[in-house]
């Protein structure tokens, strides 16, 4: 049996969450004794391709038209299901991403398969039973899901499994076959980038702010501090309905859900709904002038202060540093 994996790309380029779900794939396949195969879409450079053999794709299909250049949600889920049958894989593995959390029901759907969304652990394997953990109740609690059916589906949260070295020599292939017409029936000509910022649901590092900062105009400060970290920005709900920030970076319980390495919160005072957003990040900074803001009992580490003085003094030494 092959593990079939669907790595994601930007402009050419393997996005960290490719490599995330090839070391999945490949822990998985040590556990069950299997080899893994990883599948493009769209264009992606032979040099690019052969990154992927580092993390442990024995295999690297690659599906390149000019018609799949832009992600296009039926003929990717297409193209997914035919390669898996046609490999005979019985595991699909995908990223939870933005793309991923529309093709994984759609693929399970084509291959008539179990599927686990929003995985957070490897499968503990009892024959064709897989149980994984995925968070639930806006990371209040977690799941367990049992999958049962022959064939399996699992999408993995982004930065829920560390990227793994584990060097393979892959060989290369391309996905020839056609793609049916109703299956491209929407084809995105051209997609203007609207920032060149770091993409927030992909982030290592979020630099994130609340109704604490007083009003738009102090936002330089956290785009400073962002830039000097390679970070993106985001903030609570109530600053991006006052229109202080886009909706694009409001995060929480109903906006984008984030899970960086690095989060800190900035004048923020840690509400239940927004919590459910950003409580798996794996390490959470809060500065706030409030020692009682219930952001402190879920932080890693806590500054009690004035947001004014300490992200200046922040950013100084950063700059240093
Ligand atoms: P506040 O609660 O006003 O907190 C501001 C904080 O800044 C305080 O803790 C204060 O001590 C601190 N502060 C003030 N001045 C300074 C300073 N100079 N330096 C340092 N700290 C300072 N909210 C979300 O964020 N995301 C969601 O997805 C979301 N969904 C919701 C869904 C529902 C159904 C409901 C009812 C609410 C939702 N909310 C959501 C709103 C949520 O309940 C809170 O109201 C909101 O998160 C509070 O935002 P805030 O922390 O920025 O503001």
């Amino acid at each position: 049996m092959s593990l079939l994996v669907y790595v994601e790309n930007t402009d050419g380029k393997f996005k960290k969450s490719a490599f995330e779900v090839v070391s999945y794939a490949k822990a998985i396949a040590a556990l069950t004794n299997n080899t893994v195969t990883a599948l493009s879409i769209g264009h992606v450079a032979a040099e690019e391709l052969t990154k992927l053999q580092k993390y442990g794709a024995e295999k690297i299909i690659s599906a390149d038209s000019n018609q799949l250049s832009n992600f296009i949600n039926r003929a990717y889920a297409h193209i997914i299901a035919d390669v898996a049958k046609q490999q005979g894989a019985q595991v699909i593995i995908l990223s939870n991403s933005f793309s991923g959390k529309g093709l994984a029901p759609r693929v399970a759907t084509k291959l008539d398969a179990a599927l686990a969304d929003g995985a957070i652990s490897l499968p503990e394997i009892q024959g064709d039973n897989w149980t994984l953990t995925k968070s639930a109740f806006s990371a209040k609690a977690f799941a367990k899901l049992s999958l049962q059916a022959p064939i399996k589906v699992i999408s993995l949260n982004p930065n829920a499994f560390e990227v793994q070295e584990n060097e393979v020599s892959a060989q290369l292939e391309t996905y020839e076959s056609q793609i049916p017409a109703a299956d491209l029936g929407v084809l995105i000509k051209e997609v203007v980038r609207a920032t060149d910022k770091v993409s927030l649901p992909e982030a290592e590092i979020v630099v994130s702010a609340g109704r604490g900062l007083k009003g738009p105009e102090n936002w330089g400060m956290i785009e400073e501090l962002a830039d000097v970290l390679g970070a993106a920005t985001a903030c609570s709900k109530p600053v991006s309905d006052a229109d202080w920030r886009p909706h694009s970076e409001h995060v929480g319980q109903t906006g984008i859900v984030v899970s960086p390495n690095l989060y800190i919160a900035i004048g923020i005072s840690g509400a239940i709904q927004h919590l459910a957003g950003v409580s798996s990040s794996k390490t959470i900074v809060v500065i706030n002038k409030d020692p009682e803001a219930p952001f402190f009992k879920v932080a890693d580490y806590g500054i009690v202060g004035d947001a004014f003085e300490i992200v200046p003094q922040l950013i100084t030494a950063l700059k240093a540093y």
